[in-house]
């Protein structure tokens, strides 16, 4: 270790550290919480201050930080093998984590190509779908589509399967040119239809894309049932069952990605599940190795698979790879993730935690006079500031109220991370309700500072 006696960790992390999806400018007034250690879903800072990590650390840890469990796993693989090769060469960790996941993943989807990030697999997705279409007759099918406010990661690729303005519209030169699909807004509906009452009236903009584009299209991509950030946008089952039709009729292949919907936060294993589709790639990570190492896999169908299986001098291989692939501690994390769900009831409580959030943040958050909506899907429970609760008008973008409740949450405590004026829960599944109480209260606090009610 270096000269510990001067300690001034935030000064010495904004000497040298760029951090991620930051203006760090912002830093002069807020500085960055160094964390020392974690357990559950609480955070110590080298000040010794908790805070409540009610935003699982960017929704990837899923029981909680430094898991008895997953420690162990760890611990035991690295005595064992870090890292080997993953070309020509295997490890007894990938082959077990793959036939674990083969158990859980929606009928159909059969091989398993590791990577070691989410951006990745998107990016693995999008190419294995493109060079299928070239390998099985159909070179003309080049394009993609996707929906508007969807999110796949940061990549050129991936960036330009995303519509988020504010992650993508000034690098739009140098991205594909994409067919962009009018995501489902069920908040504010243009069709004046609710959640529970709707066909997915919606659903006509696919299908005008897909009238015009289809032939030329090799995959939509979608982030099923929910659009993280976009601001937790929910959207009903109903319009993956559509979706997953339209493809059939027209050829087009379909990539949900889970990576954020996976293992269990919308309530089911996978957010496809309660469609009861399957897709024909599905992309995975985050809450894969339970938010301890990085990896993501992109999982296909055998028909994928078959149309790179020939002879070597056809040239039909997928040449793709990433350094990391296959790491085995990784899988080991994930083995242990998959070994909690077998044996813990963790979709039982977290079904009877989410019912009674629904009900606790509907008494003290949605009674709130700026709040527009909470809405929900296993445990993640979002909220919306708005200006009027009646019109749902928005504030005034440029006041950083979502910041701003953010800063005072955390003053309290509380790690209440905001997409713009959306602030949400996405908690380890085995949170508990007197956490899960605590943070109520203290973004109650928050809120009501940011926003005093007469
Ligand atoms: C986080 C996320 C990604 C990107 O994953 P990274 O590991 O951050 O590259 C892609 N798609 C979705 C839906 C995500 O939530």
């Amino acid at each position: 270790m270096s000269d510990r006696k001067n300690e001034n960790w935030e000064q010495r992390d904004l000497e040298y550290i760029w951090h991620p999806a930051a203006q760090m400018k912002d830093y002069e007034e807020l500085p960055p919480m160094v964390i020392a250690r974690a357990r559950g879903a609480w955070l110590y800072d080298v000040h010794g201050k908790k805070y409540l990590d009610i935003i699982s650390s960017w929704w990837c840890n899923l029981f909680g930080h430094c898991n008895p469990e997953i420690n162990q796993a760890v611990k035991e693989q690295i005595d064992k093998l870090e890292h080997v090769i993953f070309a020509n060469f295997s490890n007894e960790a990938a082959i077990e984590l793959a036939e674990a996941l083969a158990r859980i993943v929606p009928k159909g989807l059969k091989k398993f190509h590791f990577n070691d990030n989410g951006s990745a697999a998107v990016e693995a997705a999008l190419k294995l779908c493109f060079q299928y279409h070239l390998q099985t007759g159909h070179p003309e099918r080049q394009r993609f589509m996707c929906l508007s406010e969807g999110y796949h990661g940061e990549t050129i690729g991936a960036l330009s399967v995303g519509s988020l303005d504010l992650y993508a519209r000034m690098y739009q030169p140098m991205m594909m040119d994409n067919i962009h699909v009018e995501a489902p807004d069920c908040f504010r509906c243009p069709y004046g239809k609710t959640r529970e009452n709707c066909q997915c009236e919606c659903f006509c903009k696919a299908e005008e894309a897909f009238a015009k584009h289809a032939k030329e299209t090799a995959a939509i991509i979608v982030e099923p049932l929910l659009q993280g950030s976009a601001g937790m946008r929910i959207y009903p089952p109903l319009y993956l069952q559509k979706l997953r039709r339209l493809c059939d009729e027209t050829g087009v292949l379909l990539i949900a990605d889970e990576i954020a919907t996976g293992f269990g936060r919308t309530g089911r294993m996978f957010a496809c599940d309660h469609a009861a589709i399957s897709p024909d790639i599905m992309t995975i990570s985050k809450g894969l190795t339970g938010g301890y190492l990085p990896m993501s896999v992109t999982v296909t169908t055998q028909a994928i698979y078959d149309a790179f299986y020939a002879d070597y001098s056809e040239g039909k291989a997928f040449v793709h790879s990433h350094t990391y692939a296959g790491n085995p501690l990784a899988c080991a994390a994930a083995l242990a993730v998959q070994h909690i769900f077998r044996t813990r009831p963790i979709f039982e409580n977290a079904a009877v935690n989410a019912k009674w959030l629904t009900q606790r943040m509907t008494e003290e958050i949605l009674s709130h006079s700026n709040v527009g909506e909470v809405r929900h899907i296993g445990l993640i429970h979002a909220f919306e500031l708005v200006a009027d609760k009646k019109t749902k008008q928005p504030f005034d973008a440029k006041k950083r109220l979502g910041y701003e409740v953010y800063r005072h949450a955390l003053a309290h405590g509380l790690l209440l991370r905001p997409i713009g004026d959306v602030l949400y829960f996405n908690p380890p599944l085995n949170i508990t309700q007197p956490e899960l109480d605590t943070a109520i209260r203290l973004a109650r606090t928050a809120l009501d500072e940011v926003l005093p009610t007469a």
